[in-house]
């Protein structure tokens, strides 16, 4: 099965959750990690060409939904995303997501799809390739705090892209541990349960951190980072929903994706609104210095930007052509005459 040329879009490619899993598999989760990693690295290249906008959040007691648009001129997406931090212990995810792509010169869409399994791929993705750009070159001992559904896909990100070969786990639930541990057996990491995040940080050049909980919590504290350490910040990415100690934003270089966005959702939401950061596509550009000391503590304070899922979709979409991953959506109308709507809604009448 082949995608719809431009001309004759009959009918949206729809990538379900198993066949996401099936493109997976079949592309191998370690090297789709890596290309996820190089397309998010080209789009953040080209950052001045994008429509960008700080995502449009609605916020409730019990989490967010959130939808994140972007535009490169050609090519328009966006993502529909929740977070709720309680949604586990009634057995549902803390997030769950889809994302459309489409064509600008039409307004057509040419790709609905899953994004829950995509955003914790290419949210892995965006991590390492910026730990690529800030982490100590020889890093290869990671701490992972919190085990939950976004853990593996890190650990996995981190060995494919950055070479780290041993994970220290911390997660206040030990099962939380457990499961990501037997997840990844065989993976070729060396896997560590820690007892606390103070004992996961011991010894580790990287650390991540990636809880949910709906406050301003204080995972890692001033005296659990050292000099030289690279901080990959994922959990903190709601107003009032923080990881870390302000004591530790003080001490570190501090890189974003967007301001805008990371101002209200960030680690930085707990700093002067001038606080000094610099944007990431800026140091992969080479414009702006991104780890320029072995003392130097960088901090990604990561919360997720709509360039991102842009890119994801766009690999997505790529790697689709000669695959039939896909279902055909029936999504647009399409009449015969294009002014024809009525006609066509006539026509279907039931005998
Ligand atoms: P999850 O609920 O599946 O897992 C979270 C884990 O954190 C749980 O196992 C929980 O026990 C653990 N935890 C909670 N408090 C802790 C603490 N004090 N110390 C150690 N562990 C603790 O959630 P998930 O899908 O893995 O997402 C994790 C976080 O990442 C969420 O806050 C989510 O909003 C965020 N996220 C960010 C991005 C991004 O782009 N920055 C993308 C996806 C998810």
């Amino acid at each position: 099965m082949s995608l719809p040329a431009p001309s004759a879009r009959a009918f949206v490619p729809f990538v379900s959750v198993a066949n996401m899993m099936a493109l997976i598999h079949h592309v191998g989760l370690e090297q789709m990690l890596g290309e996820l990693a190089d397309y998010i690295e080209a789009d953040f290249r080209r950052w001045p060409q994008f429509d960008k906008t700080p995502r449009v959040a609605s916020h409730s007691t019990e989490g967010v939904i959130e939808l994140m648009p972007t535009s490169d001129g050609e090519h328009y997406a966006f993502k529909y995303v929740n977070g709720h931090p309680k949604n586990t212990a009634e057995g549902l995810q803390t997030v769950t997501a889809f994302g459309l792509f489409s064509d600008v010169a039409t307004g057509y869409p040419m790709l609905l799809s899953e994004m829950t399994v995509l955003t914790a791929m290419r949210t892995a993705a965006t991590s390492a390739m910026v730990a690529r750009h800030l982490a100590p070159r020889d890093a290869r001992v990671m701490a992972m705090i919190g085990n939950g559904a976004q853990s593996e896909f890190q650990c996995l990100a981190f060995k494919a892209i950055c070479g780290v070969d041993t994970v220290r786990m911390f997660d206040i639930d030990p099962q939380a541990t457990a499961k990501a541990m037997k997840n990844l057996q065989g993976h070729g990491l060396t896997l560590i349960a820690c007892d606390s995040a103070q004992d996961a940080c011991e010894g580790a050049q990287i650390i991540t951190t990636c809880t949910a909980d709906k406050q301003l919590a204080t995972i890692l504290t001033d005296n659990m980072v050292g000099a030289g350490q690279h901080i990959n910040a994922i959990g903190g990415d709601c107003p009032g929903k923080t990881e870390l100690h302000p004591d530790i934003l003080l001490r570190s270089d501090i890189f974003v994706e967007f301001p805008p966005q990371t101002r209200v959702e960030g680690e930085i939401q707990q700093l002067p609104a001038d606080h000094p950061v610099t944007e990431l596509w800026q140091v992969i550009l080479g414009d702006k210095p991104g780890r320029t000391s072995d003392r130097q503590i960088t901090l990604f304070d990561s919360v997720g930007f709509a360039v991102e899922d842009f890119s994801a979709l766009r690999y997505v979409r790529d790697k689709l052509e000669a695959t039939d991953l896909f279902d055909r959506l029936d999504l647009l109308a399409d009449p015969d005459d294009p002014r024809d709507l009525f006609g066509m809604l006539a026509r279907a009448t039931p005998d």
